[in-house]
């Protein structure tokens, strides 16, 4: 089975070792190559890729918008999210999907971490937090407020759920907006119980600009980045009495959603992760 993982860049992705820990536990003999592709590259890499009998592809950053248009139909996680990780090739066709959401319910479960009824404050709004948004309100979180650096994007990123949501009878309007710079999280101090960074500040040993005040009471952060040990984001939540973790048992969980959609298998992924994290 010929798989692959597409982005630019693409040296340092751990999908390929992930997919063939999952193909050695699962039995199955699969070739997984990473390919550089930058967006003006990736529609005749996927191609190339296609034609040599490629049967499945991960698509990470910055080609998650753009695999929408590589995909004949989209799932509904796909859809929610208008991005695209998974692209799936079956019934002679490529099927657009999205598991980066799923991955980290199910790694926040990993934690004991319960959605239903929470009050979680997402920082961020790029591809990451586009994809996890949807998750999070299926898991019936309670509030979902979304603060971000710089306005526009992130602002029609929320205006786009609030008018998914409103189209919903049972659904509040749930999802807000704020900059970070705006100061107008201090009415919410305290009142988090789970903060979960979506930015890439840890790629550059930084975190995002939130207030201590913003943590008070907070149980449970998490750091969507992985890599350094830990991320700046979990040094400073620690310091600030908040139980952290970080991105890998996502990267794992939203990997075995792929596998399970490319073969049928559902791998063991806490054996990956124990062994992934053991050579950090
Ligand atoms: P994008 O480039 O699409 O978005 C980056 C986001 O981070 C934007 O909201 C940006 O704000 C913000 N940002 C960047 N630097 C800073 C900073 N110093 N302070 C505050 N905000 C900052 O990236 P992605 O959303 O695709 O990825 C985000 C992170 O999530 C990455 O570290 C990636 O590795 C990780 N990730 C982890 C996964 C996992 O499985 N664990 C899966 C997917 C992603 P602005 O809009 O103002 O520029």
């Amino acid at each position: 089975m010929k798989l692959a993982v597409f982005g630019s860049p693409i040296a340092h992705s751990r999908s390929p070792e992930i997919h063939q820990a999952f193909a050695e536990q699962t039995g199955r003999e699969i070739q997984y190559e990473r390919i550089l592709a930058s967006p003006e590259e990736f529609s005749e890499r996927f191609a190339q890729f296609a034609a040599a009998e490629g049967v499945g592809a991960n698509v990470t950053v910055p080609l998650k918008e753009l695999a929408l248009g590589f995909s004949k139909r989209l799932s509904p996680r796909a859809e929610q999210a208008q991005a695209v990780n998974t692209l799936i090739f079956r019934d002679g066709e490529w099927l657009g999907h999205n598991t980066d959401g799923d991955g980290l319910v199910a790694d926040l479960f990993r934690f004991g971490q319960a959605l239903r009824g929470a009050r979680v404050l997402l920082i961020g709004a790029g591809g990451a937090a586009r994809g996890v948004i949807g998750p999070m309100l299926d898991a019936e979180v309670a509030h979902l407020h979304i603060a971000n650096r710089s306005g526009t994007k992130a602002e029609n990123l929320v205006a786009e759920w609030q008018q998914r949501l409103a189209g919903q009878h049972h659904a509040q309007a749930k999802v807000f907006f704020t900059l970070l710079s705006a100061g107008d999280l201090a009415s919410a101090n305290g009142q988090w119980d789970i903060v979960i960074n979506a930015t890439s500040s840890s790629l550059t040993d930084e975190r995002p600009a939130v207030t201590e005040a913003t943590l008070a009471n907070t149980p449970f952060c998490y750091d969507m980045g992985y890599g350094k040990q830990p991320t700046a984001f979990m040094q400073w939540a620690k310091a600030n009495h908040c139980a952290v973790a970080d991105g890998l048992g996502m990267l794992v969980e939203q990997a075995a959603l792929s596998y399970f959609q490319w073969t049928g298998d559902i791998p063991d992924t806490q054996v990956v992760l124990d062994s992934l994290r053991s050579r950090l």
